[in-house]
């Protein structure tokens, strides 16, 4: 718009939506222990649903594909009134060093996640 002052782009907001990592994929954290059932069955189970399974101390984070539906072509659709969870959250503990975020450290940013899909399997 004509006139219009536009905010300029952190570098962490330009690299989010280069990536876009975190607008397309859905994790969360689960207990196994919650489950009657042994953590093995519980991996395999989440596994048959498509989703990604890794091990952070005791809970299992679980990643599904699921792009958020504001998610355009272009870019999120609602990026100016985005919720403050998407201003804020860090992709790098979810993503390690495939969180672009990573480029900004001189430190390699090893996920602290064990891959548990071999081990189920
Ligand atoms: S993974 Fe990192 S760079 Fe990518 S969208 Fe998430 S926070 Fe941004
Ligand atoms: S609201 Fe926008 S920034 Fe937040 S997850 Fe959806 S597309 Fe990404």
């Amino acid at each position: 718009m004509p006139g219009m002052k536009t905010k300029k782009l952190s570098k962490k907001e330009q690299l989010c939506i280069k990536c876009r990592k975190c607008c397309e994929k859905v994790g969360v954290y689960t207990d196994p222990a919650i489950y009657e059932i042994s953590e093995k069955e519980v991996v395999l189970f989440y596994q048959a649903r498509g989703a990604t399974v890794t091990k952070s101390d005791d809970e299992l984070f679980i990643v599904f594909d699921l792009p958020c539906p504001h998610l355009s072509k272009t870019g999120c659709a609602i990026y100016k009134s985005r919720p403050t969870i998407c201003r804020i959250y860090s992709g790098l503990h979810e993503f390690g060093d495939d969180c672009l975020w990573s480029t900004l450290t001189k430190k390699r940013v090893a996920s602290k996640k064990t891959d548990v899909n071999r081990a189920a399997s």
